[in-house]
Parts: structure tokens; C-alpha cells; sequence
């Protein structure tokens, strides 16, 4: 079962809120402006929906508007706003010369604002209000430059940290100015008390599927008084202020979701959430020691959690979570080669590794206890598993021999561990110096006598040496495991295997014709650079040219492909760490599932291209995007029959209920 953690993203749809949707399309499915009883049926459903939601919020005597989403509402209050604006500047006051948003607000607002100050030829400055370490707006900033402000964005609470503002500070450092105030709500509904009335806040947008409503349906809060400028014109719809029929299905599901919050029962108070966040974060502290959160818990809403572990990439720990079926979110948006670092931890001052190895993790309000345990137990398990495969940065670490070569990348770049289980040496090619604490926790684990430090060029010099200094204890005397092939200008290439059959070559940055013929046309030749996700490639498909991409298979073509092919292999690419929390796929006809990391290929693929060529390999991952790469892969090497599984286990049907059960992989 799915342990969903990623609730500010967007939530599942309350099962009051569903039978809501689902009586307004099959019952109550009138339009709320034909005035006959279908007609005012809906006209009263909407305006009920209305007056609950002004109660919640606060809202008073302003207006409150059903919208498609905070999006919609904030283009909404910034072009209202901005109309305004230039209205008072057609009328000689020019006083409002900058367009401020906090320096953490989600993207629509300043690029609301950049689109609309441009698009009606305002040209004021837009700026971004900084923000302190703890997430927070600088008021005495916000304070010196509000007099020459036109309009002020804040968030009510942050959308990656959690970090609720202080609006009653804003508000102070507003005073004597005639800027307008937007408060961007949507990650405050149903976990803060906004009483909007009660401050000079002029718009407040919201989003429904943010709190177990669907997507699609929003509110936008406009002060009484306050300026306002249609977006959207046409039938009159929402007192001619948002035209357009209006979404009866999604705002009977947020009326649901609203009298759920007012009757108390599906929702818990702030104290049990609090409650719940500090389980969470004790679980966390203990499954993964070290761990750091990225913003203060106590000014943070109780259902937010954004950490780093130190020493490891939030990618890592993203496909650690969603293994074990835990749904988490990147403080950071993940790019398949280099990680973008969060805009949010980066505004708050955090140091670059801490931005890039941010997870956020949040729940919704009508968690229960069982949730929370469930979820407690999986980072448990995610820690162990950490240990046990030797990545837990903070220590405690298990032994774990090794065999092969394993490849390790940074931002495109590779280096090399090979090892060997029965002379038990091993040697590291190229190590890079953002790689040092990790290989050296790698080599610890693997307790075998270093025989090499090896680099191909002499930029990988002082990470050898920062490498040999980290772990003293495990170098030995060289010995023969890689030979070393002198190339020009002071560079090498290592060589593994023996003369008349190079098995791989490690070539740094080398030319295939630069090895000339001390390789074969089929030595696999590993690169210290990879910026592509090409892996490797020989002599002979370095000739060959590009090659057609591989296909990707929908179950339906699977299960064809293995009933015409009963010997077909199907290969696992996950990392063991995920193999070993992670649910694999039932396979119809059952078929032996061999476990062969993306890091490890170079292993195995010498076997695969020697077998007939007839033989189908299929290569399946979480999503099926390191599949792809290791099915092209293997078809740019010769072995046409190469398949990967589409959209990965991700989108597969059926897979097993539990771990990955051993009796399925060979
Ligand atoms: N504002 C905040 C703080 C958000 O978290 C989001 C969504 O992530 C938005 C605005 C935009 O909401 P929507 O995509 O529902 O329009």
C-alpha cells in the first residue's frame, strides 16, 4: 500500500467531497443561471459553498469567487491590481514604482507579475523581498521599500518549507503605504485560521485539490473596495467577475471538504498535528542520523517536513522513498543529469549541498495515527536499507563484499570501482573529489586491500590523494589488477583483462584511436565523462554509428513478447537498494527476473551480446527511463532484440504485494 507524503503537491479527493462531485454531475446537474428549478437547485448549492467558505476564512463583506485554482486567482488579483495602478498613474499619481513577492513565493506569482506588468505597459521594477534563514520575510527590507510599492505578494505559508509567514509583521511593515496586498493562501486552507477581514489583505487566492478536493476548482478572496479587473468576460457568470459555467461538480466537492473542516471530524487539530510531525521527524532523526531539517519546525506548518542528509543526493533518497512505496517530493526539481537546486533553500541561505540534497516530505490534515505509524516504519526500514547497502553517510554501515565494476556519476561525470571477490583487491579509476566520503564508505564496507588509486589524467590527481588520505587503513601494494596503458601528454588508460582479450578500458577522456590496437573491436570502453547517459560503448559500435532507439513495451506486448518467447531475459536495473525494498513485476508467463543495477552493467553485457541474437532481453526500472537507457545500450552494442518495460513498475498493473520476493530473481 502507497504511503502518499506529498500532500502540498496536491491531495486525494476526500470520499465526502467525491460523493459530492458525483451527486452534482448525476443529480443536481443544473446551471446555476437557468432560472428554472434545476437552474436553483445549483444556484443554491453554489452560494451555500460560498457562505460556508466566507465563515472559514474570515472573508467578512468581501467577495469570494469560484475559480479554477490559485493560478487563475493569482493572475486574477495581479491584473486587478496592475489595472489599477496604471489607472492611478493616468491620474498623475506616481508614486508606486515596484512590484514586490517574497523571494520564496511559488512561481506564478512573480511570473504573474512580470507577464502582466509587462503586457500592460507598466514597466515597474519587480524585486523579490528576501528572506532570512528561518524562511522568513525580511520585514525591515519589506519595510523601506513598501512606500514605493504598487503591490506586495507574501504567501501565507510555504509551499517546500512549510514556513508560515508573519502576517501581522507584514502588515505592520505595510503601514503608509498605498501598495495592494496579495496573500497567496493556498498551502494555509484548512491548517492556519486566516481571518482575512480582519487584516488589509486584498486578494487571497486559493486552490481545492491542495485540501481532498478535486482539482480544478479554487476561491479567490477580494477585499471589499478592492480594485478588480475580470480575467475572464463573457456570460456573466460570479456576478460578471469571472464568466464562464461554473464548475458545479468541483465546487460541490469543496463545499464537502469545507463542512468537513467546520464539523471537526475529519480533520485533526494543530495539536495532533503537531503530534504526528514530531513522530515523523523522530523517525527520521533515527533512520538516517545526521539528518538536518531545512527550516525550524515550530514556524514551519506541523504537516511539512523539508530535510537534507547530509552526503546524499535527494535523487538517491527520492528512489530510496519511493521504493519502499513511500511518496515524497525533491526540496529540488531533479534533472535526469545534474540536480537544479531548490530557488527556496537557496533564498533561506543554505549551502549548495544542503539545497541539493532537500526532501520534502507532507501530509494532509486528515492523516490518522495508523498513517503515521505506517509511515514511521517505512523511513525505519529505508534506514536499514540505507545501512545495508552501505550508503548511510552518517554511519553504521554493514559489510558488503564486492564483485565487478561498479560505476559511480556526478553531474556526467564517472568513475570506476572494480573489484575483484577472489583475489579480494580492488582498484578505483578516476574518483572525483564530490565522490571521496562516498567511495571511501563504499571501499570500508567492502574491506578488500586497495591495490590502485588510478586516475587517467592528472585532473583526478588530488581526489586520488584526498581518496588514499580517507581511508589509510586499506592501501596495499599495487598489484596487477588493471594494466596501465600510456597514452600522450601524460595520460593513461586502464586496461582490464588480458592482452589478446581486453575485457574493458577505462580511457578517461581518451579517443578510441588513441587505444589503437591495444583493444579489440568488442572491449568495452567506460569513459570518465558521460554527460548523455550513454554508459559505454566498443570500438565496433563507436564505428557502427547511432543506432535506432530500443522499443518500449506495454504489458499487453510483454506478456506477447515472453509467450512467443519462453527463454526471454527480463532484467531488473533498479539500484539493489531499491531491488531490495521494492515490489518487482508479476510476470504472465512467470519468468525468472535477473537483478543487474544500471551501475553494474558493464558486467553483464559482454554475456548478453554473446548470446543468440534472437534472444530477447527486457530491461524494466522504477520508470522506465534507466530501462530505455540500458535497452539502448545494448542494442547500440549489437543485440537488436533489446525492450523496455514503458513507464516502469510505476505504471504496471500487477506486482508483488510485498519486497521483492528472492524466489523471483535469479
Ligand atoms: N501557490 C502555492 C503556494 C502553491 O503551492 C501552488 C501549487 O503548488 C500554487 C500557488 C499554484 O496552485 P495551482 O497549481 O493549483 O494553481
Amino acid at each position: 500500500m502507497e504511503i502518499y507524503l506529498d500532500a502540498n503537491a496536491t491531495t486525494p479527493v476526500l470520499d465526502a467531497a467525491r460523493a459530492a462531485a458525483l451527486s452534482a454531475m448525476a443529480e443536481d446537474y443544473g446551471n446555476p443561471s437557468s432560472i428554472h428549478s434545476t437552474g436553483l437547485k445549483a444556484r443554491a448549492l453554489i452560494e451555500a459553498v460560498r457562505e460556508r467558505a466566507r465563515k472559514l476564512l474570515g472573508a467578512g463583506n468581501g467577495r469570494l469567487l469560484f475559480i479554477s485554482g490559485a493560478t487563475e486567482g493569482i493572475q486574477t488579483a495581479v491584473l486587478s491590481a496592475l489595472h489599477a495602478l496604471r489607472s492611478r498613474r493616468e491620474a498623475g499619481d506616481t508614486s508606486a514604482e515596484l512590484l514586490l513577492y517574497g523571494a520564496t513565493e511559488h512561481k506564478a506569482v512573480p511570473e504573474a507579475l512580470k507577464h502582466w506588468n509587462e503586457l500592460l505597459g507598466l514597466s515597474l521594477q519587480v524585486q523579490a523581498i528576501p528572506v532570512g534563514r528561518d524562511g522568513r520575510h525580511d520585514l525591515d527590507w519589506l519595510r523601506q521599500h513598501a512606500p514605493r510599492a504598487g503591490l506586495v505578494c507574501t504567501m501565507a505559508a510555504n509551499n517546500e518549507t512549510g514556513v508560515v509567514s508573519d502576517l501581522a509583521g507584514i502588515e505592520a511593515a505595510l503601514q503608509g503605504s498605498a501598495t495592494f496586498w496579495l496573500v497567496d493562501g493556498v498551502q494555509a486552507l484548512g491548517k492556519l485560521q486566516l481571518d482575512l477581514a480582519t487584516r488589509r489583505i486584498d486578494y487571497a487566492p486559493f486552490s481545492g485539490h491542495k485540501l481532498y478536493a478535486p482539482k480544478g476548482v479554487g476561491l479567490l478572496y477580494v477585499r471589499e473596495g478592492a480594485p478588480f479587473t475580470p480575467l475572464m468576460a463573457g456570460g456573466g457568470q460570479e456576478g460578471a467577475l469571472r464568466s464562464g459555467t461554473e464548475n458545479m461538480s468541483g465546487i460541490a466537492a469543496l463545499g464537502a471538504v469545507l463542512e468537513a473542516l467546520q464539523d471537526g471530524k475529519s480533520f485533526r487539530d494543530h495539536a495532533t498535528l503537531v503530534r504526528f510531525r514530531d513522530r515523523l521527524a523522530d523517525a527520521l532523526r533515527e533512520a538516517f542520523p545526521g539528518l538536518v531539517f531545512n527550516a525550524p519546525l515550530e514556524q514551519a506548518l506541523p504537516t511539512t517536513l523539508n530535510f537534507s542528509v547530509p552526503g546524499l543526493a535527494s535523487r538517491l533518497l527520492l528512489d530510496l522513498f519511493d521504493a519502499a512505496e513511500l511518496r515524497v517530493s525533491g526540496g529540488s526539481a531533479c534533472s535526469a543529469a545534474k540536480a537544479q537546486p531548490s530557488f527556496v533553500l537557496q533564498a533561506m541561505g543554505l549551502p549548495d549541498e544542503q539545497t541539493a540534497s532537500a526532501v520534502r516530505l507532507s501530509f494532509g490534515p486528515a492523516a490518522d495515527e495508523a498513517f503515521i505509524i505506517e509511515a514511521c516504519e517505512r523511513i525505519r526500514v529505508c534506514g536499514e536499507t540505507l545501512r545495508a547497502n552501505c550508503l548511510a553517510p552518517g554511519g553504521g554501515n554493514l559489510p558488503l563484499p564486492g564483485n565487478g565494476i561498479s560505476r559511480y556519476l556526478l553531474d556526467g561525470e564517472c568513475c570506476w570501482l572494480v573489484a575483484d571477490a577472489d583475489k579480494r583487491q580492488c582498484v578505483v579509476i578516476d574518483p572525483l573529489a564530490g565522490l571521496v566520503e562516498r567511495l571511501a564508505q563504499q571501499l570500508r564496507c567492502q574491506g578488500y586491500p586497495v591495490v590502485g588509486v588510478l586516475a587517467t589524467d592528472a585532473s583526478h590527481e588530488a581526489a586520488c590523494e584526498a581518496l588514499r588520505a580517507a581511508v589509510p587503513e586499506l592501501l596495499a601494494a599495487p598489484a596487477s589488477l588493471v594494466r596501465q596503458l600510456p597514452l600522450s601528454q601524460g595520460r593513461s588508460a586502464w586496461l582490464l583483462g588480458d592482452e589478446r582479450q581486453v575485457r574493458v578500458a577505462f580511457i578517461g577522456q581518451a579517443s578510441v584511436e588513441e587505444l589503437g590496437t591495444a583493444v579489440q573491436p568488442a572491449t568495452l570502453l567506460a569513459a570518465s565523462r558521460d554527460l548523455d547517459n550513454q554508459i559505454t560503448s566498443t570500438p565496433s559500435s563507436q564505428l557502427a554509428g547511432p543506432s535506432t532507439p530500443a522499443r518500449s513495451l506495454d504489458p499487453q506486448s510483454l506478456h506477447e513478447l515472453l509467450k512467443a518467447h519462453p527463454d526471454a531475459l527480463v532484467i531488473d536495473v533498479r539500484e539493489p537498494f531499491e531491488q531490495r525494498l521494492g515490489q518487482a513485476p508479476v510476470l504472465e508467463p512467470a519468468v525468472a527476473i535477473e537483478a543487474v543495477p544500471v551501475s553494474r552493467l558493464l558486467n553483464t553485457l559482454p554475456a548478453w551480446l554473446a548470446m543468440p541474437a534472437e534472444r530477447p532481453v527486457v530491461f524494466f526500472c522504477r520508470s522506465g527511463n534507466r530501462s530505455l537507457v540500458a535497452a539502448n545500450l545494448l542494442k547500440r552494442l549489437g543485440h537488436e532484440e533489446a525492450y523496455s518495460l514503458a513507464g516502469g513498475l510505476a505504471l504496471w498493473p500487477q506486482r508483488t504485494p510485498a519486497a521483492a520476493d528472492p524466489a523471483l530473481y535469479v
